[in-house]
C-alpha cells in the first residue's frame, strides 16, 4: 500500500490485496525490461505518465503500478490517492478503469473486471460509502480464488448489507456475519 500501513477488514482481505499488489509490481517490471528502461530514472516517471494517459492501451495492472509510482501535480500525494477534493487524483481515478481486462483461464468472464474494481475500492475506500466499499472488500478474496457471484447472488448480498448501519458496514469481516446482523431486522 502506498498511503503507509493500512488496517484491512480481514487477514484474506489483506492477503488477497498482498497478492494483487506483487503482481502489479511485477506487471511494471516486465513492462520496464520490455522497453528498457531502468527504475527509478526520469524515463521511468514519463512511462508511468504515459500509461496513465493511455490506460486503454495497457492492462489494469500496469496501470495500477503507473498510479502507485506518480505524484499528483496537484496534491503532492501519490497520485489518485489524495484527498477526496482533489480534482486530478479523482480525474486519474476514474481514468483507469478504461484499463484492458484480461480474464484468467478457468474463470467465469468478468471476474478479472470484478477483481480490479474491488481491489480498486480497496485501496482507494475513502472514495466510497461504507455501504458501496464493504460488499467490495467481502467479495475481493473469493474473486481471486476464482470465483464470481451471479448476479442474483450479488443483488441477495447488496440487499442484506442495505439493512446494516454503516458502521457496521465497516465492521463485518465475513458475509456471515452480514447475513447474521441482517436477521435480526
Ligand atoms: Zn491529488
Amino acid at each position: 500500500m502506498v498511503d503507509g500501513t493500512p488496517t484491512w477488514r480481514s487477514p484474506s482481505l489483506a492477503r488477497a490485496v498482498a497478492e494483487l499488489e506483487a503482481e502489479l509490481e511485477l506487471a511494471w517490471a516486465c513492462l520496464l525490461a520490455e522497453l528498457d528502461v531502468a527504475p527509478g530514472t526520469p524515463e521511468e516517471t514519463a512511462l508511468g505518465w504515459l500509461v496513465a494517459d493511455g490506460p486503454d492501451e495497457h492492462d489494469w495492472r500496469v496501470v495500477d503500478a503507473a498510479l502507485d509510482r506518480l505524484t499528483c501535480p496537484l496534491c503532492g500525494s501519490t497520485l489518485t490517492h489524495g484527498p477526496v477534493t482533489c480534482h486530478r487524483c479523482a480525474y486519474y481515478h476514474g481514468m483507469r478503469f478504461a484499463a484492458r481486462e484480461t480474464d484468467r483461464p478457468n474463470v467465469s468472464p468478468g471476474n478479472e473486471h470484478a477483481i480490479r474494481v474491488s481491489f480498486a475500492v480497496a485501496r482507494h475506500r475513502a472514495r466510497y460509502s461504507p455501504r458501496a466499499r464493504v460488499g467490495y472488500e467481502l467479495s475481493l478474496p473469493g474473486l481471486v480464488a476464482g470465483e464470481l457471484p451471479t448476479t442474483a447472488q450479488a443483488q441477495a448480498a447488496k440487499a442484506l448489507i442495505n439493512k446494516l448501519t454503516p458502521g457496521e458496514c465497516d465492521e463485518v469481516v465475513t458475509l456471515a456475519e452480514v447475513e447474521a446482523l441482517a436477521r435480526t431486522r
